[in-house]
């Protein structure tokens, strides 16, 4: 789970509400990571390509997928 350490940014998307509802992607722009990659990475079976990664960044849905997926007692 080492590869998880990066990921502190995590912590500051928990606090916000939760959205469960669709937010459109500004530009209607890229498209998500797939959440079964989320979940793999969540896990630490996968390492996430680069634009995933900064996908992961700077978007608040996938932050929140994977903070859910981390905490799954799986
Ligand atoms: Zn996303």
């Amino acid at each position: 789970m080492a590869g998880l350490a990066g990921l502190g940014i995590l912590k500051s998307a928990w606090s916000q509400p939760l959205f469960m509802k669709q937010i459109p992607a500004p530009n209607g722009a890229r498209a998500h990571v797939e959440n079964r990659r989320l979940l793999n990475f969540a896990e630490g079976r996968i390492k996430l390509a680069a634009w995933e990664r900064q996908h992961l960044h700077e978007c608040e849905v996938c932050q929140a997928m994977v903070c859910v997926f981390m905490r799954q007692p799986v």
